[in-house]
């Protein structure tokens, strides 16, 4: 399974970064997740649960950022987001454009730590 072999890259790339940083404990890991990364979202934070355990960071929860495919149109000469990921044309002038900016994110760009309390003023992400 795809997704398992990255939650398990995700799990060490943590648990290396809060080692780093002298994290005791991670509660969240932040990650920026592209529509196009070919990833599907339920599947990772499946496996991520299940590869957490047993290591420093059972309990921690991931928080997945979805990242909407941004093309670049030489028509419009500027960045649109679109819509749905496909198909990939121009929102604004509907010409036809391969040149993407963002989207195929896999990127875990933030951790939170703490220390003994739970700490209940974690943003919760929306679903
Ligand atoms: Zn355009």
């Amino acid at each position: 399974m795809h997704e398992l072999s990255i939650a398990h890259s995700l799990v060490e790339l943590a648990v290396e970064a809060a080692e780093n940083t002298g994290m005791k404990r991670v509660q969240a890991l932040y990650l920026k997740l592209g529509v196009l990364s070919g990833v599907v979202k339920e599947s990772l934070e499946f496996s991520f649960d299940v590869v957490i355990e047993g290591t420093p960071l059972e309990g921690a929860r991931l928080v997945i950022e979805d990242v909407p495919v941004q093309v670049f149109c030489s028509d419009c000469q500027e960045a649109h987001i679109l819509p749905e990921p496909f198909p990939m044309r121009c929102p604004v002038c509907g010409t036809r454009t391969g040149q993407v900016l963002e989207g195929r994110e896999l990127e875990l760009y933030a951790l939170e730590g703490g220390e003994e309390n739970a700490g209940d003023d974690i943003k919760s992400p929306d679903r």
